[in-house]
């Protein structure tokens, strides 16, 4: 078991001034750094889907996206839903696909 001590920031001047044993500060990841993966714009994607959401060979009306394997993960290690590239669509009626 480990044994995590908190430091407010007066203590912590204060201790490192008076030489006594360094705290060890864990570094938190800052929010734009856990955010480094592909940019996620969400209404460019929403208008592509409303604009492809039916086929353009045949009008059939269940479409299904093309996308890279690319997508952001959860802290379980999932995959979150609508963050990977969309590359394309493919009819579930005729199979004709078609990039974006
Ligand atoms: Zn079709």
């Amino acid at each position: 078991m480990s044994r995590l001590s908190v430091y407010w920031p007066d203590e912590c001047d204060s201790t490192m001034a008076a030489g006594k044993n360094r705290p060890t500060i864990l570094p938190f990841p800052r929010r734009h750094a856990v955010e480094s993966g592909p940019r996620l714009d969400v209404i460019a994607r929403a208008r592509l889907l409303f604009a492809n959401r039916r086929c353009r060979n045949c009008s059939y009306p269940v479409v299904e996206p093309l996308e890279l394997d690319d997508a952001m993960t959860n802290s379980s290690g999932l995959e979150i839903p609508g963050t990977a590239t969309l590359v394309g669509f493919r009819c579930q009626s005729c199979d004709a696909e078609w990039n974006v």
